[in-house]
């Protein structure tokens, strides 16, 4: 053998072992993905663009193999004439083998509604689902506040917590969220002129704002967690995630995020942390976690959607009432 290839040989096997102890140095991470308010997040679109919506969601989970937990409202499935459609669409999560939970019947705020009537619109949002998940072999087995909101006092959170695992659910906790509600309103009015340029726009910045909200959920996990752990990211089941699920995933992709089930997100030990927040506003668990332990964090620093997408949110859902 020549000394040229040897030293060819030699380096090439340097490079190679240097590449792996690369991949070493960055960890491989987790992350759960949950997709809320099924079947359609936002104005009700009609039945065409929600089934097209649901479609491309669970074609593009399916592509890239990901078991995502959907979480239901079961009162936007009573539309007179489509009830057995609408039906149907949740349907399609189970055969497709994603999971489904609870996210009450009429995606009622736990801040405003007394625990008893709050407990009784749970309890009628679970009907059409758990029926479902039984012909498919499953349970009903997660619970996901609506708009986070876990109770405005302790007493009220451990009230309707021991509600909760008194009906055998589990509370599907969120770590990371993308404000992608305010995104997709805008993305739909835009579908809906056939704004093409539009829609381009709002999803870069979406996706933009994503990785801005990674960066930001993931110092403060390392600040609170002391490594990094396995997030819960909240979607919702919309328009722009029926677009762009799939940029979205190949971001997280690109770093270095691998997806698992809810069930296997959970098991990571931070979920276990001192939780004594209770409050009005409805918040990530690292929030509940950072002021639990009292760790400082400069909250001001949290990214906001650009200023162009909530001026237009702003306007599509005109003053506040
Ligand atoms: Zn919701």
């Amino acid at each position: 053998m020549q000394r040229g290839t040897i030293l060819g040989i030699l380096s090439l096997t340097l490079l190679l072992g240097s590449l792996a102890l690369g991949q070493e140095a960055r960890p491989e991470r987790q992350i759960a993905i949950t997709i809320d308010d099924l079947p359609f997040g936002g104005p009700d679109l009609g039945l065409s663009r929600i089934r097209a919506e649901n479609e491309a969601i669970l074609a593009t989970l399916r592509k890239e193999g990901v078991s995502a937990t959907g979480f239901v409202n079961e009162g936007k499935l009573y539309v007179p004439g489509e009830i057995d459609a609408r039906a149907a669409l949740l349907d399609k999560w189970l055969e497709a083998g994603q999971e489904l939970g609870n996210h009450t019947f009429s995606h009622l705020s736990l801040r405003d509604t007394p625990v008893p009537a709050f407990e009784e619109d749970l309890v009628r949002g679970e009907t059409v689902t758990r029926w479902l998940a039984g012909r498919h072999g499953g349970k009903l087995r997660y619970f996901r506040h609506p708009f986070l909101h876990t109770g405005p006092s302790l007493e009220a959170r451990q009230d309707f917590e021991r509600f909760l695992a008194a009906r055998g659910y589990t509370v599907a906790p969120v770590t990371i969220e993308n404000s992608d509600y305010i995104f997709s309103r805008v993305y739909n009015e835009m579908k809906t002129k056939g704004d093409a340029a539009g829609m381009r726009r709002t999803a870069d910045a979406y996706l933009g704002f994503t990785a801005a909200q990674l960066d930001f959920w993931e110092g403060v996990a390392q600040a609170v967690v002391g490594r990094p752990m396995r997030h819960v990211l909240l979607l919702h089941d919309n328009e722009i995630n029926a677009g762009h699920l799939g940029d979205l995933l190949a971001l997280l992709r690109r770093r270095r995020y691998r997806f698992v089930p809810l069930e296997e997100a959970l098991r990571d030990e931070a979920y276990r942390l001192p939780d004594a927040y209770a409050g009005r506003a409805g918040v990530s668990w690292l929030y509940r976690w950072a002021v639990s332990r009292g760790i400082k964090i400069d909250w001001q620093r949290e990214p906001e959607p650009p200023a162009e997408i909530q001026t237009l949110y702003g306007r599509i859902m005109g003053p506040p009432k």
